[in-house]
C-alpha cells in the first residue's frame, strides 16, 4: 500500500465475543463511516473456491490467525477502496504487536488512533459465543437469549437466514481466546499510554456499553479532533 491514511481510525481491541463487533457496527452507523471487520473480510474471502480461499477457511475453522502474507493484501485492498476514504471503524485489526506496528506505519499520525479496548471475562465470553448467531448476508449479530431476532433464524434488517459461525464451537472459542491473550500481552504496553486509549467494560447491555463509549468519545481532547463527526453524532444520539 503506497498511500498514507490520514483519516480518523477507530480501532476496536478486545477478545473475540466481547461485543466489540456490535459496538463497532453501532459507531460506524453513528459516524457514517464503514465498519471494517477483518474477521468478516476473511470469512467472505474463505467462501471462494481458490486454493488460497480454502487455506484461509481451514485457518478460520481452527481459530488460528491468517498469516500476514495473505491477510495484509486483503486488508489493503479494502482500505484503498473508495468507501473507506473518510474514516474507518476497524474491528479485529491489529491483533498482535506486528500488526500494530504495521498500522502505525500506515497512518499519518499514530498518536491520533482512537483505541477502544473492550473488556470482558473469558467465562462470560464462552457463554455469549455459544449462543451467537450471525446473518449470512449482512453479518449482523444476534444472541439466542440476550438479543434474539424478531423472527426466529431471520435477520431483522435484511431478512436473510441467520447462521452459526463454524468457529463459535467451544473448543475453537477457547483456542481463539488463548491466541488473543498471548498477542494482547504485547499490544497492551505498546498502546495503553497513547492519548486516545480508552477501556470499555462490556459486562453490560449493548446499549449501556455504547452510551459509555460515547461518553468517552466526548472527552474534549478527542472531541476537538473528531469535531466534524461530533455534529453528526449528536444528531443521531
Ligand atoms: P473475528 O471475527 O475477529 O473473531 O475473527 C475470526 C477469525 O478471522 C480469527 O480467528 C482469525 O482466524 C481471522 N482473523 C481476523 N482478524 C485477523 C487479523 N487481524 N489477523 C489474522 N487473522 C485474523
Amino acid at each position: 500500500m503506497n498511500t498514507t491514511l490520514n483519516y480518523p481510525l477507530f480501532v476496536f481491541l478486545g477478545p473475540p465475543g466481547s461485543g466489540k463487533g456490535t459496538l463497532a457496527q453501532k459507531l460506524s452507523k453513528t459516524l457514517g463511516i464503514p465498519h471494517l471487520s477483518t474477521g468478516d473480510l476473511l470469512r467472505k474471502f474463505a467462501e471462494g473456491s481458490s486454493e488460497l480461499a480454502q487455506q484461509v477457511a481451514d485457518l478460520l475453522q481452527k481459530g488460528h490467525l491468517v498469516p500476514k502474507e495473505i491477510f495484509l493484501d486483503i486488508l489493503h485492498q479494502k482500505l484503498e477502496s473508495s468507501d473507506c476514504q473518510n474514516g474507518v471503524v476497524l474491528d479485529g485489526f491489529p491483533r498482535n504487536f506486528e500488526q500494530a506496528k504495521h498500522l502505525d506505519a500506515l497512518v499519518e499520525d499514530p498518536s491520533k488512533l482512537v483505541l477502544i479496548n473492550v473488556q470482558l471475562p473469558d467465562e462470560v465470553i464462552v457463554q455469549r459465543l455459544t449462543g451467537r448467531r450471525q446473518c449470512t448476508a449482512c453479518s449482523k449479530t444476534y444472541h439466542i437469549d440476550f438479543a434474539p431476532p424478531h423472527q426466529d433464524g431471520i435477520c431483522d434488517d435484511c431478512k436473510n437466514p441467520l447462521g452459526i459461525r463454524s468457529d463459535d464451537q467451544k473448543e475453537v472459542i477457547l483456542k481463539r481466546l488463548a491466541v488473543f491473550h498471548t498477542a494482547f500481552k504485547d499490544l497492551l504496553p505498546f498502546y495503553h499510554a497513547r492519548p486516545f486509549w480508552m477501556n470499555v467494560d462490556a459486562n453490560h447491555s449493548p446499549e449501556e456499553c455504547y452510551q459509555a463509549l460515547m461518553q468517552k468519545l466526548e472527552n474534549p481532547a478527542i472531541a476537538q479532533y473528531l469535531e466534524p463527526y461530533f455534529t453528526c453524532m449528536k444528531e443521531t444520539l
